[in-house]
């Protein structure tokens, strides 16, 4: 069910002028298209769209009232405020304050929602549970996310996200987490942040913004411990790592193509896991979720039984069956060098032949040249043997992989190839930033959905 508050608490939540029917509001949308009768539509005004000029439209999708930085010409009842991005967060505060769920926010580099999906997975085993729908990980999608929250909840999972310094800040202005979580540090959007270093501190205020008693749930595989726990403060810290044996820890690992068996160790004993997910990247994110259940208090049988149920987040390392039998691993929601590196590792898992198809990766700053250029040599490393490459970036990709590398100026063609090669032997992985729209290709290449 989500939000209950009236349009009257909400125009006291946001100090705005009170002149609106009290009605009981049941939703926060800010996409006028989404909007269903009892919705509160959120006029915000972004970088191509201002909602503002949508009221009509969420008026006949049922909404209550608007929430604007300007009155419109349009019946719907609006409350006014100056920062319409800000009044959402504090709408979003206030509700979660009525509710019960306990909340457990997740940031990281990489991963954020393949845990979350996890975490999701094994919480709806035990509870009831609200999580981030897909990617709505930003300062806007933090807010529909706990709007979404039902006051009998038992769970709420929050994924975080962060391309500019403070917005991890701004967030737990929003949320005081139970159990927080920094999944991991690599050098995503390394345009926004700067240095490690500095993403470490960035990601770290989601341990300083956790309530008094809240837990910590450190990466002991990472070297920034010395960096958060001045933010931790003294609060209770479980500690995960694939390479270091801490309170959680993996051993055992037997890696499939798809799938992934371990032996967990949780407070001195040791329990067999199943991932159906490929890549080892996902047991560090299974033992990232266990460690979150654990500080959690849910027993490991649920765990287990949780885990079994994942299902791969389409356009994530997600395993498909390709044209004239070939296999897939599409990875094309999204690209950065650590992710990269994990999906050669899975391809690298399968027989040859091995065929990448690699787009131009996104927000690599002032290193992304250099970066493509290594991007060849790794793909020769892993025992890719053939590269296509296409976009403007990837073609110095082809030239350091050398013989057997392609470079394609336009999709259609590369597509064109590609349905008329494929075998049933080959293993292709697709990877690119989001930007070259690879998951249309992906599909075309798909023998089903
Ligand atoms: P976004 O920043 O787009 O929200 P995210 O952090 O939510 O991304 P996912 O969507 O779960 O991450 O995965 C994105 C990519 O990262 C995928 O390509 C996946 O293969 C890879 N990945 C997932 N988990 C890890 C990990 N623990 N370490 C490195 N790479 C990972
Ligand atoms: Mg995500």
């Amino acid at each position: 069910m989500g939000l209950q508050l009236t349009l009257t608490q909400i125009a006291e939540i946001v100090s705005a002028q009170n002149d609106v029917a009290d009605v009981v509001v049941t939703g926060a949308v800010i996409d006028s298209r989404k909007v269903t009768p009892g919705d509160l539509f959120i006029a915000f005004k972004g970088e191509h769209v201002d909602g503002h000029t949508y009221l009509a439209k969420a008026r006949e999708n049922g909404a209550v009232a608007a929430l604007v930085s300007e009155y419109q010409d349009d019946e719907l009842p609006q409350i006014k405020v100056d920062d319409v991005r800000i009044a959402f967060g504090q709408i979003a505060k206030a509700w979660l304050a009525e509710c019960h769920a306990k909340v457990i926010a997740i940031t990281g580099s990489n991963g954020k929602t393949s845990l979350k999906e996890m975490v999701k997975a094994i919480l709806s085993e035990v509870g009831t549970v609200t999580a981030t729908q897909g990617n709505l990980n930003n300062d806007l999608g933090v807010p529909l996310t706990i709007c979404r929250i039902d006051k009998s909840d038992d769970y709420a999972v929050i994924e975080m996200g962060t391309n500019h310094p403070g917005e991890i800040a701004y967030l737990m202005s929003i949320v005081s987490p139970d159990v927080s979580v920094i999944n991991n540090i690599a050098s995503a959007h390394i345009e926004g942040l700067g240095s490690e270093e500095s993403i470490a501190k960035e990601k770290g205020s989601i341990y300083q913004g956790l309530k008094k008693n809240g837990i910590a749930v450190v990466n002991a595989d990472m070297p920034y411990e010395s960096i958060w726990q001045p933010l931790i403060a003294g609060r209770k810290t479980i500690r995960f790592g694939l390479q270091t044996k801490v309170d959680i820890f993996a051993d055992y690992i037997q890696p499939e193509p798809a799938a992934s068996h371990f032996l967990v160790h949780i407070d001195g004993i040791n329990h067999h896991m199943t991932i159906p997910l490929p890549g080892l990247h996902n047991v560090n994110n299974a033992l990232a979720a266990i460690a979150i259940c654990v500080a959690l208090n849910i027993p490991v049988d649920a765990m287990v039984r949780g885990l079994n149920t994942l299902q791969a987040v389409p356009h994530r390392l997600q395993m498909r069956k390709g044209l004239s039998g070939s296999r897939l691993i599409d990875d094309t929601y999204n690209a950065n060098p650590g992710s990269y590196l994990r999906a050669l590792e899975t391809l690298s898992g399968f027989d040859e032949p091995r065929w990448l198809v690699l787009g131009d990766f996104g927000e690599l700053g002032g290193e992304c040249d250099a970066i493509h250029q290594s991007m060849g040599l790794q793909a020769k490393a892993a025992g890719v043997t053939s590269l296509f490459t296409v976009g403007e970036k990837s073609q110095l990709a082809a030239a350091e992989f050398g013989d057997n590398a392609i470079h394609f100026e336009d999709i259609q063609t590369l597509q064109q190839l590609l349905q008329n090669t494929l075998t049933a032997d080959v293993t292709c992985l697709i990877k690119g930033s989001r930007f070259m729209q690879l998951d249309k290709l992906a599909d075309a290449l798909a023998s089903e959905a």
